[in-house]
């Protein structure tokens, strides 16, 4: 994932800051894969400590980072799933005028700015512009529209594009060593590293993945809804709509988004999301009938009629 990153314009344009003595005091970067961009953060938190041309991941510093333990560099929100309150920003300002214990710089990394109330953003406004020496602040950004004109004319932007399948199956096969996981994962991740990855962890099975792609693919009329059923049953059920809600998030994110790669580009074309929303619905209804033990051969004919159905209504429109 690393090595993605390390690809990436935005990391030459940091480390290329770096090697000229020149970094900035804040940068932004902007990503809209929330669960990859911590790690990115991560990366450039230990490209402006560490003591290398770029960064070791050896030394005291870059493994103190590692472990979220270093004492220089700061992440917040505090608390995982909070948001940045004013205090925290108090609490930041404060900071930025303690000396580093461990080496010469301080870092502190803003995260979950989507949803940063814009009086915490006002607060950072002055520390933006002019922070105390060796004080670099890095900000996570999933959403831009969250972020105050003021803040984004303070910090130096750079942006994580999204990847091709080639460079994710590349980027990803050390840390995923099951290539025929990660070529799916990859299929259905729209270019996103943190999305591939969920999917690689994520619980269903690969037979169960196929058999949501061979149906999406495949099936086109209510006659052939009996022999996709078929091979749904009490194992794979919950596996199966899991993943069927999955795809069609990613498919409604693909028509928002109206970029990305591989099979989900391919699957938005027949499905509009319009058609992938009510897909959802019907299958959230299967989630629960499924908690009243509800006949599932019965229930996975319907969530497939449901996917003919809808598909049908919305092409017409
Ligand atoms: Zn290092």
């Amino acid at each position: 994932m690393t090595e993605l990153f390390k690809s990436t314009v935005a990391y030459k344009i940091i480390s290329g800051d770096k090697k000229r003595g020149h970094l900035s005091h804040a940068y932004s970067l902007v990503c809209e894969d929330g669960a990859a961009l911590n790690r990115f953060l991560k990366v450039m938190a230990k490209l402006i400590v560490c003591n290398d041309e770029e960064f070791c991941d050896q030394c005291r510093s870059c493994r103190l980072i590692n472990k979220n333990t270093h004492s220089d560099v700061t992440f917040y929100p505090r608390e995982e799933g909070g948001r940045i309150a004013v205090a925290d920003v108090d609490e930041l300002i404060a900071q930025t005028y303690v000396k580093p214990i461990e080496g010469e710089k301080r870092v502190f990394v803003l995260t979950k700015t989507s949803n940063m109330l814009a009086a915490a953003q006002n607060k950072l406004l002055k520390t933006l512009e002019e922070p105390p020496k060796n004080v670099h602040i890095l900000i996570g950004v999933e959403n831009e529209n969250a972020l105050l004109p003021t803040v984004k004319s303070r910090v130096k932007r750079l942006e994580i594009p999204k990847f091709s399948d080639a460079q994710l199956i590349e980027g990803l096969k050390a840390e995923c060593p099951d290539y025929e996981k990660l070529k799916k994962a990859v299929a259905l991740s729209n270019g996103m590293v943190g999305k591939a990855l969920e999917y690689y962890n994520s619980e269903y099975s690969d037979e169960t993945a196929d058999l949501v792609l061979s149906v999406l693919k495949n099936m086109k009329t209510s006659r052939e809804v009996s022999t996709f059923s078929s091979k749904i049953d009490k194992g794979n059920v919950r596996e199966f709509l899991i993943c069927l809600k999955k795809t069609m998030s990613e498919i409604i994110r693909y028509h928002a988004r109206g970029e990305g790669e591989g099979f989900i580009a391919e699957l938005s074309s027949v499905y509009k999301s319009g058609a992938a929303i009510a897909i959802i619905e019907k299958v959230n209804q299967a989630e629960r009938s499924l908690f009243f033990s509800a006949n599932v051969t019965m229930l996975a004919d319907n969530v497939l009629l449901c996917i003919l159905e809808e598909t049908y209504r919305w092409k017409k429109l």
